[in-house]
């Protein structure tokens, strides 16, 4: 039996997280999984009731967990709180006190959605990569940092650093996940310029050797975000550090069109994984029925994937997205002008149904 926790959240958070829910349990049956839901507060909902955004019983409920379905955080309602007690702040402690170093972001560009790009049709058909990024090292965390009075002038500081163990953990990630996908991982550095990279490179290329089924290439960062706009196709999965996976996973995701379809994994050292869909709490339309779950059903899929070690059921409920946007089945976000659209509970129902069918 494999425990999950959904953490609902907040805004649209219950909304889409119901329909994931709803995914997994029908998949479950279906590829014999044991699957035990139990579900907790984060964010501002907990601060409502508990008066913290992440209360100690839902860290530990989490860490009973093989992995975490969460929804968004946040609404205008908690703005204007202290910033230690903003909902926020429940999401960045559940990532640190998980040890979640490693954060997945595929950007995958559905044929039926292939419209929604801002860049042209011949470029964007069959993208299918993965953004492998490290998320508790580098320059967002390296030490010594902060503003100082330097012969009065004022002077900012952040250290980039990473060590071996760091840089072998995440390339393991991008090296697994490589396996099974494409066999091809793309490291992205600044080796011209940074130490820092230059040892990275090393220890990646250290990592490969365990691999010799998965093919390595190097590319520069300024280079990888030409690149990804120009031929997105070529790469399977691209593994990178804290700063320049920030801003190449968030270009990778925009190439596919819709903020509404883009799925998240977080893994940590135990196995266990946080699993978000990108988008926010979309407070202008929660409660209403008009969120798209199919963000939160991808994540669903990854937990699948990643935590469950069930890749069939995975791709069983990826074939059933795709399935239902081929009908022309559109949330609010996605369909065009002048096209009609369905709500976040029949899109769910519509899942259902092509997984039963198929
Ligand atoms: P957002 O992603 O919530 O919304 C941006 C726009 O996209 C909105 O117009 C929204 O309606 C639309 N949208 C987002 N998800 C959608 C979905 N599934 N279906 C249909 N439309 C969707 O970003 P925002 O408006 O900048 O932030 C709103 C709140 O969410 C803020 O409080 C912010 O702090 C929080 N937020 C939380 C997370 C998280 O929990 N990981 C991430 C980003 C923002």
């Amino acid at each position: 039996m494999a425990n999950l926790l959904v953490l609902p959240g907040d805004g649209i958070g219950p909304e889409v997280t119901t329909q994931a829910r709803r995914v997994l349990e029908a998949v479950a049956s279906r590829h014999g999984l044991e699957l035990s839901f139990e579900e907790d507060l984060i964010g501002g909902s907990s601060i409502d009731a508990r008066g913290t955004p992440l209360a100690d019983e839902a860290l530990e409920r989490a860490r009973g967990s093989r992995g975490v379905l969460l929804g968004a955080v946040g609404g205008p309602k908690w703005d204007a709180m202290p910033v230690d007690v903003r909902p926020e702040k429940g999401l960045l402690r559940l990532r640190k006190e998980l040890g979640l170093f490693a954060n997945l972001r595929p950007a995958a560009v559905f044929p039926a959605l292939v419209g929604a790009s801002t860049l042209r049709r011949e470029v964007v058909e069959g993208i299918d990569l993965l953004v492998v990024r490290e998320l508790t090292g580098g320059i967002y965390f390296g030490e010594p940092r902060g503003e100082a009075l330097v012969d009065g002038r004022r002077e900012a500081r952040n250290t980039m650093v990473y060590d071996e163990v760091e840089i072998a953990r995440i390339a393991r990630v991008a090296f697994e996940a490589a396996r099974r996908r494409r066999q091809l991982v793309t490291s992205v550095h600044k080796a011209n310029v940074l130490e820092v990279s230059q040892l990275w490179t090393t220890v990646v290329e250290e990592v490969a050797k365990e691999y010799d089924d998965v093919r390595l290439e190097h590319q520069l960062v300024d280079s990888m975000a030409m690149l990804l706009l120009k031929e997105p196709r070529r790469y399977d999965v691209v593994v990178t550090g804290n700063l320049f996976g920030d801003i190449l996973s968030d270009e990778a995701a925009m190439i596919t069109g819709s903020l509404g379809m883009l799925p998240s994994a977080s893994l940590g050292e135990g196995g266990i994984g946080l699993y978000e869909p990108v988008h926010g709490s979309a407070p202008d339309i929660a409660g209403r029925d008009a969120a798209n779950p199919l963000a939160a059903i991808l994540s669903a899929a990854m937990l699948l994937e990643h935590s469950l070690d069930a890749p069939e059921a995975a791709n069983a409920v990826r074939t059933a997205v795709a399935g239902v946007l081929d009908t022309g089945a559109r949330t609010a976000d996605l369909a065009a002008a002048g096209e009609s659209s369905i709500g976040c509970c029949e899109m769910g129902d519509r899942v259902l149904a092509k997984l039963a069918a198929a």
